[in-house]
């Protein structure tokens, strides 16, 4: 299965009113939709616009509505954080506060400068308190994510994050009268606390005010989350899936497929970029295959990439180079797997966000139905055979292919 993250796309202005997919030059993917058959995903449900987080729940057969914790663990996931059930995360920014912690700048003045270096002052002051261990984590930006690891925690509490300018800091409050909120929301308020002891002081700070910057003295948190435990690729009913792997170099796609069970592999060269080396990523797929995995997942990130950057011609050629690198070893495979080309979302080239757009689909597996489209792109997906799905209905429409799934009732 590959997934070209933000695949779909529309037309576009610049290609003649063609979409990436639909322009690019992929001989091999082309030949396969010939051979094939078309069809397209509402990844979550139509009309809602997904992240690559929760569509990747769906893809992989779970109902993101039912068991999807809100972003705090997810952007965890992105940022690099390995989460266990239990855990609590937060978004985070880092933030500016005077005195009195009334919030001058929710952004610390969207300033860069020595945040790497603060992060790493607070993993080493603040790593742990009253035995639960807290983990920060640098995202993009003035953001960040922290992790807060322990038994019987509770992310119903409320947000330290004011949401405004000009306001104290909120004290943590628990949402519920669970004692395991009340004594989560305490730590919390501690844990501020300490963030101000490190950050107030801190020589970054000192700098960034002498360069006319202001100070990041606080981290503001919000949207607490707790990472659920996800049912596993091959504990999905009625499927046989055993060993699955995935290949991928994009955190929050490393974590996702690792915490469903599948083996991730981040092979040297890719960069979850434009530039990553795609053979390599291709040849990782193919030893996994070869190695006996049940279900191999190839994710390439280059088209949401792309499609955020408003760059319509770069998704397209990100697509030939990827159809090309595919078609060197993917024909050994045709007589002995289901092979299925999708991505995650659509993500426009044009506005640089995801949509709720459905999702281009191409199967291949001996034998099938074929549709006979011939060509593979989100206008030809929208008449193929295999209709309109949901995301979660992917996983069973691929292992009834392979004969790997056991069918419903007597
Ligand atoms: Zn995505
Ligand atoms: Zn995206």
């Amino acid at each position: 299965m590959i997934g070209f993250d933000g695949l779909g796309d529309r037309p576009s202005a610049v290609l003649g009113g063609k979409t990436p997919l639909e322009d690019a030059k992929k001989p091999f993917i082309d030949w396969l939709a010939s051979l094939g058959a078309q069809g397209v995903i509402d990844p979550v449900s139509p009309g809602v616009i997904p992240g690559s987080d929760t569509a990747h729940l769906a893809i992989f057969g779970l109902d993101p509505f039912k068991v999807y914790p809100g972003r705090g663990p997810f952007e965890a996931i992105g940022a690099g954080a390995e989460l266990n059930p239990g855990d609590i995360a937060f978004r985070g920014n880092f933030a500016t506060v005077d005195e009195k912690f009334v919030v001058i700048d929710r952004r610390a003045g969207r300033s860069e400068y020595g945040l790497d270096k603060l992060v790493d002052s607070l993993n080493k002051g603040v790593g742990e308190i009253e035995g639960y261990k807290v983990e920060f984590y640098r995202a993009a930006e003035h953001r960040l994510a922290v992790v807060l690891r322990g038994v019987g925690l509770s992310d119903r509490i409320g947000d330290t994050d004011p949401g405004v300018e000009g306001e104290r800091v909120r004290v943590s409050a628990p949402l519920d009268n669970d004692p395991s909120s009340k004594r989560t929301a305490d730590l919390v308020n501690k844990l501020t606390e300490e963030i101000s002891r490190v950050l107030r002081e801190h020589g970054v700070n000192k700098e960034r005010v002498e360069m006319g910057l202001r100070p990041a003295n606080i981290v503001l948190l919000r949207g607490a989350g707790k990472m659920p435990r996800l049912r596993k690729i091959y504990e999905l009913e009625r499927i046989h899936i055993e060993r699955a792997g995935a290949v991928s170099a994009t955190a929050l796609i490393k974590g996702v497929t690792k915490l469903l069970g599948f083996h991730v592999v981040h092979p040297p060269g890719a960069t979850g970029g434009l530039n990553t080396d795609v053979h390599a990523k291709v040849r990782a797929a193919v030893e996994m295959l070869d190695r006996g995995y049940d279900l191999v997942y190839l994710h390439f990130k280059g088209t949401d990439t792309a499609s955020h950057d408003r760059k319509p011609r770069e998704k397209r050629s990100f697509i030939e180079k990827c159809d090309s690198a595919l078609s060197e070893v993917l024909r050994d495979f045709m007589d002995r797997a289901v092979i299925a080309i999708t991505g995650d979302h659509t993500t426009s080239s044009t506005i640089g966000q995801h949509t709720s757009d459905p999702v281009p689909l191409l199967v291949y597996s001996e034998g099938m139905f074929q549709d006979m489209l011939g060509r593979f792109s989100e206008r030809t997906a929208r008449l193929g055979a295999i209709g309109r799905i949901r995301g979660s209905d992917l996983i069973y429409l691929l292992t009834d292919l392979a004969e790997r799934q056991e069918k419903f009732g007597a």
